[in-house]
């Protein structure tokens, strides 16, 4: 039975047989083809997308945008240079640029580690790729090939970005801080202050400008404590100009601030305030010895404290004085009145384009050696944690805004 049906199966002819082989043959070149064209067109497209993104990347940073992603950009565009000159089968495009030495140590690197801080790092200044040392020049072989898809030689410097686009200093704000008034505050005020535009000696109006802000703090509740400098009379730091030995001009600094704390008294109880001044040299026959309690109790009842002779020892600024104090005498704050409206990464009186910090970390400021106070100070301030707001003094008012948290100026605080 079973040769009986096998025999009456119809029979198949040979060109159905050739024409089923020749389809089959066509399905597996379709078959292994198929995966092989995809991944050309992949690879194709992959590095489109690179050079696509690279570009992009190129333009927003040659106009001015993102300091910190020039290294990113540096490496894309090497990656880019590198992939397509190897696609190439006769040769590279052009030279890859040069490395940048420091790479490895960069500024990326480092805000990426978890011992970064909590504040980005300063805006790189100048130009970045640096110019290329000696062995970074491309050989003479490579100069002698032009690029193909650029007109001119490559530029191995970023260029200049117009002010405006300049990507701020410290782009962290303060609407994280406690805003809340500070119940009591120590007030910094240095000696050129009371001296007017010239900075030197007494100036009326400028006297009565001070005494009006310490009225503003003191008729809004705030427990005020004030530290006078003596920069409008002599400073220590002249001793050599003066001919005089330093321990000298350092005493007579200290005395001098006396002299400005009696001015400041009298300015201030002409507006109906009471005050005592308390001076860490004895002068017994015009100012209060310091004390700590006293002057904790003079404050309780109301007074406004006015601390003359710093710390009471030379070598010593009034801006030690005053973080020492403020930390004896547990104020919540240190305001410094300046001349400048907050810190600048370069004198702003001397440098234009110097931008201003809006907030800034004690360490940032100790290592860039922000000349506003003294590394001690700001290492006192640091270990016991109490914020400086750093504003101008020629802005009626400003002091009541620091003190109250309003954001003015430039605030040290942080690890
Ligand atoms: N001074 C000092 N010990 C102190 C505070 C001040 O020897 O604890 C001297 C020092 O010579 C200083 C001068 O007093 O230069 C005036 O103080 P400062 O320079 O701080 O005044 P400011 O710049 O605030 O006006």
């Amino acid at each position: 039975m079973e040769d009986a049906n096998t025999t009456t199966e119809p029979a198949v002819s040979a060109e159905a047989l050739d024409e089923a082989d020749s389809r089959r043959e066509e399905a597996e070149d379709i078959l292994q083809g198929g995966p092989r064209s995809a991944n050309r067109s992949g690879a194709l497209a992959f590095l489109a997308l690179a050079v696509v993104v690279a570009a992009v990347l190129h333009f927003y940073l040659s106009s001015g945008g993102g300091v910190y992603l020039a290294r990113l950009d540096a490496e894309l565009l090497n990656h880019a240079e590198l992939s397509l000159a190897a696609m190439e089968a006769d040769g590279p495009l052009w030279p890859s640029r040069p490395r940048d030495p420091s790479a490895s140590t960069n500024t990326c690197a480092a805000t990426s580690s978890s011992t970064a801080p909590w504040w980005p790092a300063p805006p790189i200044s100048g130009a970045w790729p640096p110019a290329p040392g000696p062995d970074a020049t491309p050989s003479s072989s490579t100069t002698n090939s032009p690029p193909k898809w650029r007109n001119s030689a490559p530029d191995w410097t970023r260029p200049a970005s117009p002010a405006s686009k300049r990507p701020r200093p410290v782009p962290m704000t303060r609407k994280d801080c406690n805003l809340a008034p500070y119940s009591r505050v120590l007030l910094k005020v240095s000696g050129e202050a009371l001296g007017g535009d010239a900075g030197v000696g007494f100036d009326k109006a400028a006297i009565q400008m001070v005494a009006g802000e310490i009225r503003d703090l003191a008729s809004a509740g705030i427990e005020t404590v004030v530290v006078v400098g003596a920069g409008n009379f002599v400073r220590g730091s002249e001793a050599a100009a003066l001919g005089i030995e330093r321990g000298t001009v350092d005493y007579m600094g200290m005395t001098a601030t006396i002299l400005n704390a009696l001015a400041l008294q009298s300015a201030v109880e002409a507006l109906g305030y009471s005050t005592r001044v308390l001076s860490a040299i004895k002068a017994d026959q015009v100012v209060e010895p310091y004390i700590r309690r006293r002057a904790q109790r003079h404050m309780e009842k109301g007074r406004v404290v006015i601390l003359a002779g710093g710390t009471g020892n030379p070598y010593c600024t009034t801006d030690t004085a005053a973080a020492q104090r403020s930390i004896e005498l547990d104020c919540k704050a240190i305001l410094k009145a300046t001349k400048v409206d907050g810190i600048y990464t370069a004198d702003p009186m001397k440098n234009p384009n110097a931008m201003k910090y809006e907030r800034i970390s004690y360490s940032q400021a100790i290592r860039e050696k922000l000349k506003i106070m003294d590394s001690t100070a700001f290492s006192l301030c640091e270990e016991n944690h109490i914020p400086i707001v750093v504003y101008s003094l020629k802005v009626p008012g400003n002091t009541l805004k620091a003190a109250t948290g309003a954001v003015v100026g430039t605030l040290v605080d942080g690890e």
